[in-house]
């Protein structure tokens, strides 16, 4: 078992972000969890069941829907630069499928308050 950060602010509890690739699997490829640093500075981020990544580091914080992702893969096919998403069926499809509910022990219900926060995300 891995042990990953998590901690709680302002009533929102944080994991640290361990999953594969929306864009990868957005586009068909296969991809495996791994964590995600934060462009401007490089340190780890962090999600919350509120829906926003969190930087701890700098403390920037966005509504995941505002983000873009790259990984090695992405730029093996073609991307230069980070992607975003306009649907984030790609973002739940990697927590769902990464690891984070059992190997964090984020747990089901952190999942599902994350989940109905991206829902609410993507109707606005
Ligand atoms: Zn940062
Ligand atoms: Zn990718």
């Amino acid at each position: 078992m891995s042990t990953v950060n998590s901690f709680v602010k302002d009533n929102v509890e944080y994991y640290q972000l361990y999953i594969a690739c929306p864009i990868c699997l957005r586009e068909g490829r296969p991809s495996v969890p791994a964590y995600w640093h934060h462009s401007l500075d490089g340190y780890d981020m962090y999600i919350g069941d509120n829906g926003y990544y969190y930087c701890k580091e700098c403390g920037y914080t966005a509504p995941i829907i505002e983000w873009a992702y790259i990984c090695a893969d992405c730029k093996k096919n073609g991307h230069e630069k980070a992607v975003k998403l306009d649907d984030l069926k790609h973002v739940g499809e990697a927590l769902a499928i990464s690891g984070m509910v059992n190997s964090t022990g984020a747990g089901l219900k952190w999942l599902a308050r994350v989940t109905n926060a991206l829902i609410q995300q993507c109707e606005e």
